[in-house]
């Protein structure tokens, strides 16, 4: 049997780093883990091929060359979605599919063949039986969570790692929380489930083993779910594999605000080397909170709990939305106003979406104001519901609020508000790799020669080197980072 895998392309977003990548010659920031995930449960004597279509071109031979296409994507990726299963038609071949994108809502893709949906690793055993033996069924559905612990190794002898800047793998499904308009809790349920620690230093290993040196990102929607298994067992597996290897990976991660309430907690995260961490604010709007039930927002000073977090050893990245029911005009000003404040110098600012599957969604069909169905792209400047305070305010301010904080000038100001917070706990050896210098060259002949906000580029770099040496790197991953939240913004201005 010969399998091809396929990861459509998805659009650029702000996600997709695009303009900062080609400075670093990588085509790609993560890897298809489900995709890969999945090869590992196919049996070993299957032939198995993958196109990340993010890094390379889905020829007609490769489709041609396979007995089954396997197509998983998530919503931002149904327009290339529908691409592929149209040629695979045409080619005669039939496509699988499986992943969040069909999970949620298979209706618009009558071209495929075989659904198999939900968390796969209970009725995978059953859809590969009914397949090789020509007995396939249209649709295999798991409506169970199942627990992690046969999940396998991502099959990485798959992957170019070369391609990418980072490499990606799971520790746990599902997140305590509730917030209306979060589709994590659709597909994992409430109930945080995880790997063993054993799991995880085999995860590591098998990155390691695959020569792979770096940043590693730790994909769950909340890495914090279960704190007192990570606390006990999990953080210090990695540490001491981490001390073994002298520290081969840096990590990036996601989690909740209640972080900052557990000291413990934070330092066993900066010591096993989590660096950056993705925080879901949302919004200043304590009213807007309450509204979307965010409950480890609410009732908190978040600046105060933002700078306790980066006081620790980590970079914020905020998360943030805007046209809550509950937010008025002020909202615009209001959100500027608090990243600034924050230091959180990658802010990613999106407008609200109702996605399929969310209780939002179901409360805004209700109240009749859904207008269409997402792209799944919420830094579009457009929603797909009536806004209470009118789609064009929304749009208008939107665009304000992106056109500022990715402006040379408030950026630039933010790097220096996060660094008096900042107290990096940086392990293992800081080898300057040649490809590093290679970046450094192009980035400075960009970003301080050709583009736009040269003088701010210059004025941080000396700014760096006079007050906080050891972050000169840092400084120039924000300046990079900077092109492509830039460039990405105009596009948004100009939509
Ligand atoms: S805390 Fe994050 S992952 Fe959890 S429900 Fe809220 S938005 Fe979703």
């Amino acid at each position: 049997m010969r399998i091809l895998m396929v990861y459509p392309q998805y659009p650029d977003t702000f996600w997709s780093f695009k303009y900062a990548l080609s400075l670093f010659s990588k085509k790609a920031v993560y890897p298809p883990l489900g995709l890969l995930t999945v090869a590992a449960m196919l049996p070993s004597d299957w032939e198995k091929k993958l196109i990340d279509m993010n890094v390379t071109r889905l020829n007609n031979d490769d489709i041609l060359w396979a007995d089954y296409v396997f197509v998983s994507a998530m919503h931002v990726q149904s327009q290339s979605v529908k691409e592929v299963i149209s040629r695979c038609g045409n080619l005669d071949r039939k496509v699988v599919a499986g992943g969040p994108l069909f999970t949620i809502d298979r209706s618009e893709y009558n071209g495929v063949s075989y659904f198999v949906l939900g968390e796969v690793e209970n009725i995978m055993p059953a859809f590969i039986s009914d397949l090789t033996k020509g007995e396939a069924k249209p649709i295999y559905q798991s409506n169970e969570k199942p627990e992690l612990i046969n999940t396998p190794l991502p099959l990485w002898s798959l992957l170019n790692m070369k391609d990418y800047s980072s490499m990606n793998l799971q520790y746990s499904r599902g997140c305590p929380f509730d917030c209306e308009f979060c589709d994590i809790v659709a597909l994992f349920g409430h109930k945080p489930r995880t790997k063993s620690s054993q799991q995880m230093v085999n995860e590591l290993q098998a990155l390691y083993d695959a020569h792979w040196r770096g940043q590693v990102f730790i994909v769950d929607d909340n890495l914090i779910g279960n704190k007192i298994k990570l606390k006990r067992e999990v953080l210090p597996a990695i540490i001491e594999w981490s001390k073994s290897k002298n520290y081969p990976f840096y990590f990036v991660t996601e989690a909740s605000m209640d972080l900052a309430d557990d000291e413990e907690l934070m330092n066993l995260m900066a010591d096993a080397g989590i660096y950056q961490i993705f925080v879901g604010i949302e919004s200043p709007n304590e009213s807007s909170l309450v509204e979307c039930n965010k409950i480890p927002n609410k009732h908190r000073d978040l600046i105060a709990s933002v700078k306790k977090i980066q006081n620790h050893g980590f970079e914020v990245i905020g998360g943030f939305i805007i046209g809550f029911d509950n937010d008025t005009p002020a909202i615009f000003e209001n959100q500027i106003d608090f990243i600034q404040k924050s230091g959180i110098v990658c802010a990613m600012v999106g407008i609200m979406m109702a996605l399929p599957g969310t209780k939002l969604y179901e409360r805004l069909k209700a109240e009749n104001r859904l207008l269409h169905e997402t792209s799944g792209n919420n830094t579009e400047s457009t929603t797909n519901f009536i806004s209470k305070m009118g789609n064009e305010v929304l749009a208008n301010g939107y665009k304000h609020v992106i056109d500022k904080i990715y402006s040379a000038d408030c950026y630039y100001r933010r790097i220096k508000t996060f660094y008096k917070e900042f107290h990096p706990k940086t392990k293992g050896s800081s080898k300057v790799e040649l490809n590093y210098i290679i970046s450094l060259i192009k980035s400075i002949w960009i970003l301080g020669v050709v583009e736009n906000g040269k003088k701010y580029f210059w004025t941080l770099l000396v700014f760096t080197l006079y007050k906080y040496p050891q972050l000169f790197w840092k400084s120039m991953s924000f300046a990079i980072n900077r092109r492509h939240y830039y460039r990405h913004a105009r596009k948004i201005l100009k939509a």
